[in-house]
């Protein structure tokens, strides 16, 4: 299957070839052509899917054929996602896979100011990619108005619901039309997720690409014994000697994080952390020097990782293992991140 065999309209299909997308990943091809029919959709899948693409194109195709007004405008497609990362990266995707549709998307996150995303919002906006925080706030401000959206999509419920935001999602669906296409992506489906996505989507299609919980296929996977003192020793070692030449580490704690960090700069290996108690500047910094190659290693807490996306990732250690599986599958996920062909 091409892009081609979408029938997605002109400007979207120059994106995809714009960002050199030649197949549609499996999760695509199943997706695309129902969304494109207005079904509600329950996509089960894990990063690195293309499963950001899988809701994007369906939802930019279908807003540029209602039209696209100009000057001030409600939005009218909402994405709500767990994290600052995640929005950023989910706007930008809209933002390149949308860039010859004349649509226009903001991106709402806490952390920062928000007047620039309220003036943002004034000036009329298409699509609103946001953590649900920080809508909230607005929302209570009368800073957006929702009464347009026809458009909904829950992306990475799981960790929606693991950070604490369901009562705040469901306010927020609870404000907007009912009359609505939805969609809810989440790489696991715990019971929760199940019963949220059965009240907020209709007659939707099940769609997954991977099995719940299962590690990415892409993934070489090693592990080694060591005792709690000797894991220091063995990083740097793996760093220096072990074919490691850059990676993203994970740490259970910010403290860890920092600690990992001191430890490895220490030992001349360039590193920098992001974790929640770094302010969202300092985190971006962190990130930008790393894909440029200035950092080699980018230490993070699981939260602060979410929805990072660096292009070919070499590998990925898991400084401290996590208590649940799918913290696990979703670290992993960050490396091996070749989208397989339909
Ligand atoms: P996601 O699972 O949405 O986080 O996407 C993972 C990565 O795959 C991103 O870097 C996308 O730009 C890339 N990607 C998405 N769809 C395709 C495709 N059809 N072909 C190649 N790369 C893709």
């Amino acid at each position: 299957m091409n892009f081609s065999d979408l029938e997605l309209a002109e400007p979207v299909l120059r994106a995809v070839t714009m960002e050199k997308y030649t197949t549609p990943s499996p999760i695509q091809a199943q997706t695309i052509p129902q969304l494109l029919a207005g079904k509600d959709v329950l996509g089960c899948a894990q990063t690195g899917t293309g499963k950001t693409a899988a809701f994007a194109l369906p939802i930019i195709h279908r807003l540029y054929e209602q039209g696209v007004p100009r000057g001030r405008r409600a939005p009218r497609a909402l994405v709500l996602t767990p994290t600052r990362e995640l929005a950023a990266q989910v706007g930008a995707s809209f933002n390149s896979l949308g860039r010859y549709t004349g649509l226009k998307t903001a991106i709402i996150f806490g952390g920062v100011g928000q007047g620039p995303q309220a003036a943002a919002l004034r000036s009329g906006v298409d699509v609103v990619v946001t953590t649900p925080g920080r809508l909230i706030d607005l929302m209570n401000q009368r800073l957006v108005d929702l009464r347009q959206i026809n458009t909904l999509v829950l992306d990475e419920a799981d960790h929606m619901l693991d950070m604490g935001f369901i009562h705040d999602v469901k306010r927020i669906i609870a404000k907007i039309p009912g009359e609505r296409h939805t969609m809810l992506f989440s790489a696991t489906m715990p019971k929760e997720i199940a019963s949220l996505a059965a009240a907020v989507l209709k007659d939707p299609v099940n769609i997954a690409v991977a099995a719940v919980s299962s590690a990415v296929e892409t993934v070489a996977q090693t592990v080694y014994h060591v005792e709690k003192a000797k894991k220091g020793p063995l990083l740097v070692d793996l760093l220096q000697n072990g074919g490691i030449k850059t990676g993203l580490v994970f740490s259970r704690t910010k403290h860890g994080a920092d600690k990992i960090c001191r430890m490895l700069n220490a030992a001349g290996i360039q590193s920098g952390a992001i974790h929640g108690n770094k302010s969202q500047s300092a985190r971006k910094q962190a990130l930008d020097s790393f894909k440029r190659g200035k950092l080699r290693v980018l230490v993070a807490t699981d939260i602060a990782a979410r929805g990072i996306d660096i292009q070919a990732l070499p590998h990925v250690v898991n400084y401290d293992l996590p208590d649940v599986p799918e913290t696990y599958v979703h670290r992993i996920g960050r490396t091996g991140r070749a989208v397989t062909s339909a």
